[in-house]
């Protein structure tokens, strides 16, 4: 199984895709490209509403 993230999912105009073979391995790359890419801080990321739209945009295959 892999688990993908898309950019564009988030709401955010870019053809990022995040994956990973576990959550937090896709996790862990979303997270970095979000910070270096898009300026999010760790406050930003870890709001309640941001983890949920996150989580929601999440696909496994
Ligand atoms: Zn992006």
């Amino acid at each position: 199984m892999t688990y993908n993230l898309a950019c564009k999912d988030t709401g955010i105009d870019c053809p990022f895709v995040a994956q990973g073979k576990t959550m937090d391995e896709m996790m862990e790359v979303a997270v970095k490209h979000a910070k270096e890419k898009h300026g999010y801080t760790d406050e930003q990321l870890n709001d309640p509403k941001m983890q949920k739209e996150i989580k929601a945009a999440v696909k496994e295959e």
